[in-house]
């Protein structure tokens, strides 16, 4: 076989032809343009999206902080009898969702530590207040760590607690808990973490039961051009086979308050070029995420004109990242979201959490969009062979 080229790469990219891993290791190379795989890469996102780029309302709710795993990339984990380790009560969980519901929040993102003296009942109560207090919000929950402990703990199957929990008022799954699935590497990051097997064959699952899922990566911390390629190519096996997968969601590495702050943090120029090469190897997602949390504003921002198509939202209460020394603010107006993606010659599409667009007047909204045209292909994309049956529950739209 042939050497990789950008020449030839880009023959591929124009024809709509799948990049192979080797391909996809040749453009993490340093000596490979960058602006040149930025200029494919918006070529793939502008014939799915046009120049329209995403962002949602929504608020973060982290229901403890406290994790058996106390991962060696994590700056948000505390032990049980730390002064600063929490957990939620009911009352701060309703108020929470009170508030987001009040702000014209479309969605709660909903996502902590594995607390290891709460029973399998409590979290399926966390997310029943929520539910309760706030119907009409779309409740994103749990990442595949916390689902794999919840089927431990309960000694259920992972699709029995996925029903459970979508009784309990889910609607969809977050992407974390992913990092680099290379185990050697996981062994550095975050050695009793489940593995790679676990968190994809959760993620399968969840597709089965028609619910939708995005997908992370961790990088820039000890992993190399292979290790970020075999992740993506992982996923892409994925969601040939489900389609499940909404967004792809890269998280540039945070060093400091972890085990690891010795190492530096990715460049602005990695970032760029993950996203870039994300979007270049995930033919079959719809969605690249610029989280504006994790890259901070301006690298977000620039990365819309690398493939990305997703600037997430305003986000309420970070704390994950921001533990872990993030220096953007916890919560963007809306207003300068739009303007950010306007500045970079975008259209701004406000989105619920199925990526359909969203019609509002202040805190008050709705859906105007059915089936998501948001998501729907276009010519040269890979068909969805998924049916979003369990996503249209009374509460999400009106
Ligand atoms: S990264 Fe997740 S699983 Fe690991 S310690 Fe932090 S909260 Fe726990």
């Amino acid at each position: 076989m042939s050497q990789p080229s950008l020449q030839t790469i880009r023959k591929k990219v124009e024809d709509g032809v799948r990049l192979s891993a080797a391909e996809g290791e040749y453009l993490f190379r340093d000596e490979v343009d960058l602006h040149a795989i930025g200029e494919l890469a918006d070529l793939v996102r502008r014939r799915k999206h046009g120049n329209r780029a995403f962002y949602n309302i929504n608020a973060h709710i982290n229901p403890t902080n406290v994790c058996i795993y106390r991962c060696p990339l994590c700056a948000y984990s505390r032990d049980v009898d730390d002064v600063d380790a929490y957990v939620l009560s009911d009352e701060q969980l309703a108020e929470q969702a009170r508030q987001a519901a009040a702000a014209g929040c479309t969605e709660l993102h909903v996502v902590g530590g594995v607390h290891p003296d709460k029973p399998y009942e409590w979290y399926l109560e966390v997310l029943r207040v929520l539910r309760f207090t706030a119907p009409r919000l779309h409740l994103k929950a749990y990442t595949a760590i916390e689902i794999e402990w919840l089927s431990r703990i309960s000694g259920r199957s992972v699709r029995s607690v996925l029903e459970d929990l979508i009784r309990a008022g889910l609607n969809s799954l977050p992407g974390g808990g992913a990092e680099i699935f290379d185990q050697q590497i996981r062994t550095v990051l975050c050695p009793r973490k489940p593995d790679a097997r676990s968190w994809l064959s959760i993620h399968r699952a969840a597709h089965q039961l028609g619910l939708r899922s995005n997908a992370t990566m961790l990088y820039g911390h000890v992993e190399s051009a292979e290790h970020r390629i075999d992740h993506l190519v992982q996923l892409r096996q994925l969601q040939d086979v489900t389609g499940g997968f909404q967004a792809f969601v890269p998280l540039s590495f945070h060093p400091q308050n972890t085990a690891m702050p010795h190492l530096p943090r990715p460049s602005p120029l990695l970032d760029l070029r993950t996203i870039a090469i994300s979007r270049l190897m995930l033919d079959n997602f719809q969605h690249i995420k610029a989280y504006w949390i994790s890259l901070g504003l301006g690298t977000a921002q620039a990365a819309l004109a690398y493939g990305a198509d997703d600037l997430d939202g305003t986000v309420r209460q970070e704390r994950i990242h921001h533990a872990a020394g993030s220096e953007t603010p916890e919560v963007l107006a809306v207003d300068e979201l739009r303007r950010l993606i306007e500045e970079a010659g975008c259209r701004p599409v406000e989105r619920d959490s199925l990526y359909r667009p969203v019609r509002r007047d202040g805190a008050t909204w709705h859906v105007v969009a059915e089936p998501d045209a948001a998501q729907s292909s276009s010519a040269g994309d890979t068909p969805y062979v998924f049916s979003p049956s369990r996503n249209d529950r009374p509460g999400t739209v009106r």
